[in-house]
Formats: structure tokens, C-alpha cells, sequence
């Protein structure tokens, strides 16, 4: 996420989640002297950070930073190399990963080298882009973020997206007034959002998980898709070109500079030149990419479009492998993606694991 910017979600869905529900971002905020509102206080990028640093220093104050190199299955149980080449031994592995390694950028974008392009997940700073030519392609929240970072910055910045327009949040509307109650009941409240599709998705993950596959690949993908915020929408409208209805054909290197070559809606070729290249075109998750854990036991992952199938636990085909957060999306649904979703996931999965163990200690 660009710095600068605000959450997408509001206050009172941004909490991390701990089992006495005292480390609230209300309380962090009242703490520190920092606005907060349950609703319609968007929260600035640097204070859900610190927010969650503090979380960490006080709940998990031995939290191990290295980075897990390898994970194999060896003598019936995982072995687990870290970055600094410790191995240590486990019966059970969450994978948590988040988005870390799923950034994904288009086929169509691949062949440009790195000084011409970078994915919005790259930290970089945008001042390094006063005065040149930048092409963002995508317009989800991150594509729009950045652009407007970048027209503030003094870029010469374009939005070129394939699709017919932009889509922002709508502001929180409050909801005052005599039709409080009709509103509640057509469009309750969750943390995903208004409406019942999205409290659905909230508070019926496991109803979720036992519908059929091809619907539920189709509300993951379907239901709250690429938006930028309502904030976001000050940055860039009237301010940053944007190209609608353009469909990205190729891109080549030619000197400094990239060319782009897209389909507009008329069905005729326009091409594009800039000095750099960004492209906002979100996050993908694919097992493959998850190149820590070894190449013989990610083969045995039963998967979906390399997604992996898992079960009412969260567990997956390779018995005591674990996958929670984005990965977990395609069986729980849209929840898994938001920090919305850390308490059914830590409760739950906490609560089988537990059981487990003590399965185990029985036998
Ligand atoms: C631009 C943008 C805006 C967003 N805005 C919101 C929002 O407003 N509200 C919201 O709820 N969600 C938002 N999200 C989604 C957000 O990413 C998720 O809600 C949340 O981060 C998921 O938390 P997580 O713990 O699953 O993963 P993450 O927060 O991504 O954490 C994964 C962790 O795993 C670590 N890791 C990865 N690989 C390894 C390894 N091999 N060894 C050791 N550690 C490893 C990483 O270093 C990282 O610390 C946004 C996402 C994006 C991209």
C-alpha cells in the first residue's frame, strides 16, 4: 500500500484480533491522541502500522522475524529451514502469508525490464517521478492510490484500464434519520461492507465453505472486486488522465522509454509512451508461487486453479499443512481477504489445533 494513503475498510473492521478484545484500534487511537470513529474517519496508512507494531510488542513480544526458507516433510513430520539456516521441526505449519508473494503482473507486461516497470506492491519513492511520463495500469485501489501519489509528486501520470469506468466506496452516508431502520434491514452493516451479500460473507464463512465449488470460485472472485476508496477518489478525478475501455494488446522496451500498445472501445490500436511503468493489477494467489515450501510437497496440495482445497479447519490435502488469510479465500469466501476476517480464522482454527494436540496427547 502506497504510504500516504488510508484503509479502505472502516475503524471499527480494521481491529486485529485478540482474544480479549482490549488491542482495538479504538483504544490504540484514544491512547495516542489520534482521531477514531467506529465509521467515516478513514484511517491514515501510519497509524494502523504503529497500531499494529504495538499490537505485536505486547501480544507477541518474542515474535520470530526470519523468513522461512524451506519447508519439506521429512519423517512423517515438516522440517522447516530459516534465512539464517536454523532448522527446526514441526507436526503442523500455518501458512499466513498474506499477499506477500502473490503480486501479480499481466502476460502482456512480463517482458519489460524492471527499470521500466514495477508492481504497486514495490515500495518506491514517487518523487523519483516528478516530471516523467508514468503509466499505471489497473485502476483497483492500489492503481488509483498511486497515481494520485504520483500527480502529487509531479508525474506526468495516466490510469489505463480495461474496464468501462472507475469504481469508488460510497462515503458512510451515517445512516440518521426516520429511514434508519429500512436502511438497516435492506442493507445491514458488516465489516465487509453494506448490504446482505456482504454480511453474508461475513458471519456465514463456514455455510460458505460447504456450498458448491463453481459458486463459491464465482463470489471470491465476483464480490467485492477491484475498488478504490472513497477517499481515494479526491486525488484523481479531475486531476489524473484516465483512459478507459483499454485493453493492454503488448509492451516492448524501446531505449529508455516503454511503449504500450492497447485496444480502445472503438476496437482501433493506440500506443502509449512512458518512462516507467506501473502496474496496478493486484494480487493473484498461486501455490507455485509459495517457492519456500518445497517443490515435492507443494505437488501434493490438491488444489483449484492453484488455490488449495481445504478443509472445514483450514486444513489442506497434506495432513498438518495449514493455510489461512488470501490463500484460504476460494473455501471461506471474501472474509478471508480483510483483517475483517482474523477472528473467525484465529478462533477457529486455534480451537481445532488445540483440540488436536489434545487428541494427541491422549493417544
Ligand atoms: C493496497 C491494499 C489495501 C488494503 N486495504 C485493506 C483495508 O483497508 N482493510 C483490510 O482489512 N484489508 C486491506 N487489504 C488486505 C490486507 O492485505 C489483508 O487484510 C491483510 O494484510 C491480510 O493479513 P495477513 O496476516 O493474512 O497477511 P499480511 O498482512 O500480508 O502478512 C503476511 C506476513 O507473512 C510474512 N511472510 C511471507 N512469507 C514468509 C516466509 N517465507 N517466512 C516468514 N514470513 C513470511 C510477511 O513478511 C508478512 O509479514 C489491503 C490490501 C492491499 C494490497
Amino acid at each position: 500500500m502506497p504510504r500516504g494513503m488510508y484503509l479502505k475498510s472502516e475503524g471499527f473492521a480494521s481491529d486485529l484480533f485478540d482474544p480479549k478484545h482490549e488491542q482495538t484500534l479504538r483504544a490504540f487511537c484514544e491512547r495516542n491522541g489520534h482521531s477514531y470513529a467506529d465509521v467515516g474517519v478513514p484511517i491514515p496508512l501510519d497509524i494502523f502500522y504503529s497500531y499494529g507494531l504495538e499490537f505485536q510488542r505486547q501480544l507477541l513480544p518474542d515474535l520470530d522475524t526470519r523468513l522461512v526458507a524451506r519447508v519439506s516433510v521429512e519423517d512423517g513430520g515438516f522440517t522447516l529451514r530459516l534465512d539464517d539456516g536454523e532448522v527446526i521441526r514441526a507436526r503442523r505449519v500455518v501458512s499466513a502469508v498474506g499477499i506477500t508473494h502473490y503480486a501479480h503482473i499481466p502476460a502482456e507486461l512480463v517482458g519489460l525490464p524492471p527499470e521500466l516497470l514495477s508492481h504497486t506492491s514495490q515500495q518506491r519513492p514517487v518523487e523519483q517521478y516528478s516530471g516523467r511520463r508514468v503509466a499505471v495500469v489497473g485502476a483497483g485501489s492500489s492503481a488509483v492510490d498511486m497515481a494520485g501519489l504520483l500527480h502529487q509528486a509531479g508525474a506526468d501520470t495516466q490510469i489505463l484500464t480495461r474496464r468501462p469506468k472507475v469504481w469508488f466506496h460510497h462515503p458512510p452516508d451515517g445512516r440518521r434519520g426516520v429511514n434508519l431502520a429500512a436502511k438497516r434491514l435492506l442493507k445491514p452493516r458488516s465489516g465487509l461492507g453494506l448490504g446482505w451479500r456482504s454480511r453474508m460473507a461475513s458471519d456465514l464463512p463456514l455455510v460458505f465453505h460447504s456450498m458448491p465449488e463453481r459458486f463459491r470460485l464465482r463470489v471470491t472472485k465476483g464480490h467485492l472486486g477491484p475498488a478504490a476508496g472513497w477517499v481515494s477518489r479526491q486525488l484523481v478525478e479531475g486531476k489524473v488522465d484516465i483512459r478507459l475501455n483499454m485493453s493492454l494488446r503488448y509492451a516492448k522496451a524501446n531505449g529508455k522509454v516503454a511503449h504500450l500498445v492497447f485496444e480502445n472501445a472503438a476496437g482501433e490500436t493506440e500506443e502509449v509512451v512512458a518512462d516507467h511503468v506501473i502496474a496496478g493489477t493486484g494480487y493473484k494467489v498461486d501455490l507455485n508461487r509459495l517457492v519456500f515450501l518445497d517443490t515435492e510437497l507443494r505437488s501434493h496440495i490438491a488444489n483449484v486453479h492453484n488455490t488449495p482445497i481445504l478443509s472445514p479447519h483450514f486444513e489442506s490435502s497434506v495432513r498438518g499443512l495449514y493455510f489461512i488469510g488470501p490463500s484460504a479465500a476460494n473455501s471461506f469466501g471474501p472474509l478471508l481477504r480483510f483483517a475483517w476476517g482474523a477472528k473467525f480464522t484465529s478462533r477457529h482454527l486455534a480451537n481445532h489445533l488445540t483440540r488436536r494436540h489434545r487428541i494427541l496427547r491422549e493417544t
